[in-house]
């Protein structure tokens, strides 16, 4: 009802703009032409689409993508190597090259620098810079040089009888894969040093159940090495929970057993002649405790400069894992004399030789400074990888180079954003969201007051599923965007169609999953460099990527020299087109916070969200009866944002009103730069709105309109602060460095966003004091957010 009546409003109030607009001399008629745009459409949205959004989304080319992600997965790049360097220079290169910016100025600073500081600081500064700009900030985390990883079979007096060939094989037939077979490493990044020698003993996928099913059967782990599979739970959870249940080292296989369909056994050919799991790959990955804090290990909180002063990590494990091959396993097994039996009989040597120190590693960046001084849309993606990283996350940087290069078209027509957007590369994500979470802990006070939100992509094309996560607020935006671009290869759907595609065969899509639910927006954790904007600065975030599903796709070589150019045009995303379809969407998402007058963020949806997060709790402890005041709180608190979305949409509509009410010289004055080109038809803001929002003198005749935009302005700034509400000092028990109440990486699982993080551990501690008072914390957070949200 409510919704009706206020679209009833709505189109009065637009007739009833279109009729006083109308009434404006002849001189007004070019212009009216243009702002007719905004007075007739049902939305901000849709205006855009008849102007700036066609010629913007023609801009990703399957060409260019298939380009640089040949150039960028040719070689490997891990965190901090030589070619991680080189590419961080070469997007640096490219950002300049697309944004216009002149290649000539020094660009490359330490982090802490006054010239680093500036270089984001400034965006937002009085003395603000206009044209686009992109530099580079050195961060020195801990970094991993890998000397040693040994598996060797022991006899009974301590020889070696049998040890393994740890890298993975390559075949001439995938060049790029075969080249780089002894480059990297296989090796857990922040694991444990050390050396040791015990029996094996199989743990399945190492989860708390796992062992605690092995202890009820009365299996000691104590002075033994754990042999899990990869699968179900984080690396560092398998880690931990080997270590606490008295293991000394672990050893992580992939099991072909986890591929579905697609396996050699089912009659495909093995990668790369066909697209079965090669049985030499390997995942390498990170293996220490992220779920603690992400990023550098030894400056937990604060930013890696070169100088700063280090502290003994307390998120590192003290035992030492080693990934290891399908292949290396089954040798493992019957070498050490496991056969059917969970235990072996001979001992087993694991050598893990690693050097930690402090080391450089290069986040790439680059700025569109827009007219309104004070909101800025941050989007990025990660550029290492554990070897070529094709799809990780080459595919994700592909498609964010695809977003520069339609924004550098956009500006070449004289397009000017309403807001700044920040384009990032990050370094070092593989280590453990590194880049993203050091830049994030140096420039946290800028981004919680500046940043409207974070768009986060990583892998962007691996498969025909499109997985979509975001903030609740962000939805709404999440999936018109994703309705108004085309499905990536099925003519008549769209990117939103793509959340149910599976393709059993590599090359045909199906639309067969119908699960309800199964494929709506998910809950973003702690997978990618969203890390630090959503789960400690309460910023609004969203990741995406096309995967396959595990039952019925094609296995992903993840960390693998596997992942590479080659399995990425045959298997991975043949034509590019996901590439594309990734690019548009997270490009349309970005222009439309960029550009439209009202902030595309909806309270009300993140605040409904909420119910359906403390029911899944309720249901999970049966602990209804204690939590109704939370309700309470979560009602009182959609009320207000749904208050707030009511005066957004007015605010607006008095804005448009106050401009069109105002005398033809004044208006003749504001749209005046149609013709000196300032203003082209692409944008129907930034030519007018722009340069009215940044003046500084107004005229008497001016005011009214300025107190119209103010109100426009503080509406906005209601709904940036809307996801910052539940953030609390005091941050997670055990885990402070998170700071975001609502949503936060499962304690048992590692990487996945759980609800009510805190409420929820109080819940299954069993203990009521603590679920009191983690429920009196939620409603002062929530309470304290309505009244916000009221002021
Ligand atoms: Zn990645």
């Amino acid at each position: 009802m409510r919704t009706e009546k206020r679209q009833e409003n709505y189109e009065k109030d637009q007739r009833h703009l279109r009729d006083r607009f109308l009434c404006l001399t002849v001189g007004l008629i070019i212009i009216g032409f243009c702002l007719s745009g905004l007075l007739t459409t049902s939305s901000d949205f849709a205006n855009r689409r008849t102007e700036i959004e066609p010629f913007f989304l023609s801009i990703p080319s399957r060409d260019t993508a298939r380009d640089f992600s040949k150039e960028f997965s040719k070689m490997p790049h891990t965190p901090g190597s030589p070619r991680d360097a080189t590419l961080a220079k070469r997007v640096l290169q490219l950002f300049q090259e697309e944004l216009g910016i002149s290649p000539t100025a020094a660009s490359i600073f330490p982090a802490g620098s006054p010239e680093s500081r500036n270089a984001t600081l400034r965006l937002t500064a009085k003395d603000r810079v206009s044209q686009p700009t992109a530099w580079i900030d050195v961060y020195y985390p801990d970094l991993d040089t890998p000397k040693q990883q040994d598996v060797e079979v022991l006899d009974q007096y301590g020889q070696t009888t049998w040890a393994a060939n740890l890298n993975e094989e390559g075949d001439p037939l995938d060049e790029d894969a075969y080249h780089s077979r002894n480059d990297v490493p296989t090796w857990h990044y922040y694991s444990a040093d050390g050396m040791v020698e015990g029996k094996l003993v199989y743990v399945n996928y190492g989860t708390k159940q796992d062992f605690e099913a092995l202890l009820s059967a009365g299996v000691n782990l104590t002075g033994k090495i754990a042999l899990a599979r990869y699968g179900e739970v984080y690396r560092g959870i398998k880690v931990e929970n080997a270590q606490s249940s008295g293991a000394i080292g672990l050893l992580m296989y992939t099991d072909i057993r986890d591929d579905g369909r697609v396996t050699a056994q089912n009659g495909y050919a093995i990668y790369p002649h066909g697209p079965a799991r090669n049985p030499s790959s390997v995942q390498r990955g990170s293996a220490h405790m992220l779920y603690i804090y992400p990023g550098d290990i030894s400056t937990p909180g604060y930013p890696a400069y070169q100088n700063a002063s280090r502290q003994e990590p307390s998120n590192v494990l003290s035992i030492p894992s080693i990934p290891i091959s399908w292949k290396t396993a089954q040798a493992l097994m019957e070498e050490s004399g496991m056969f059917n039996d969970s235990i072996s009989r001979k001992l087993v040597r694991l050598i893990n030789r690693v050097d930690r120190a402090p080391a450089p590693i290069w986040n790439t960046m680059a700025a569109i400074p827009g007219h309104i001084k004070d909101e800025v849309v941050v989007l990025g993606c990660h550029r290492d990888a554990w070897v070529l990283g094709a799809a990780d996350p080459v595919s994700g940087t592909v498609s964010l180079l695809e977003v520069v290069r339609a924004f550098g078209a956009l500006l070449r027509t004289g397009w000017k954003p309403l807001r700044t957007i920040l384009f990032t590369s990050w370094d070092a994500e593989e280590a453990g969201l590194v880049g993203s979470t050091e830049y994030g802990e140096d420039f946290g006070e800028w981004l919680s007051r500046y940043a409207v939100a974070y768009l986060n992509v990583d892998i962007s094309a691996a498969g025909p599923r499109w997985l979509i996560y975001g903030t609740p607020s962000l939805s709404d935006l999440i999936q018109r965007t994703a309705q108004d671009i085309p499905h990536p290869t099925v003519k008549g759907k769209t990117l939103w169609d793509a959340r149910h595609d599976r393709g059993f065969e590599y090359d045909s899509v199906e639309a067969l999953d119908s699960r309800p639910n199964a494929t709506d927006i998910q809950m973003l954790g702690l997978g990618s460099d969203h890390a630090v904007f959503l789960l400690r600065l309460g910023i609004a975030a969203s990741d995406q990527m096309f995967k396959g599903v595990t039952e019925f796709d094609i296995p992903y070589h993840y960390h693998s020299i596997y992942d590479s150019h080659r399995w990425m045009q045959i298997y991975g995303d043949p034509g590019f087109h996901r590439h594309i379809a990734v690019a548009r969407h997270l490009g349309l998402m970005t222009l439309r916070l960029a550009d439209s007058l009202i902030l595309p963020l909806n309270a009300s949806r993140g605040a409904s969200a909420l119910d359906n997060y403390l029911t899944s709790v309720e249901t999970k402890f049966n602990a209804s009866r204690n939590l109704h005041v939370l309700r309470q709180s979560i009602a009182r608190l959609q009320a207000a944002s749904a208050e707030l979305e009511e005066e957004k949409n007015e605010s607006r509509l008095n804005f448009f009103d106050t401009i069109v009410g105002k005398s033809p010289s004044f208006s003749s004055r504001i749209f005046g730069a149609t013709s000196s080109g300032l203003y082209r038809p692409y944008n129907p803001y930034s030519g007018w709105l722009g340069q009215f929002v940044s003046q500084t003198s107004l005229k008497w005749f001016e005011e009214e309109i300025r107190q119209a935009y103010i109100r426009v302005a503080n509406a906005n700034k209601k709904s940036m602060i809307f996801d910052r509400g539940f953030l609390s000092d005091e941050g997670l028990p055990e885990r402070p460095w998170f700071k975001n109440l609502i949503v936060g990486p499962d304690r048992e699982q590692g990487y996945e966003g759980t609800p009510f993080p805190a409420l929820a551990e109080a819940l299954q501690s069993g203990n009521s004091n603590r679920v009191e008072y983690e429920t009196q914390r939620l409603m002062n957070l929530l309470e304290g957010l309505t009244v916000k949200l009221r002021s």
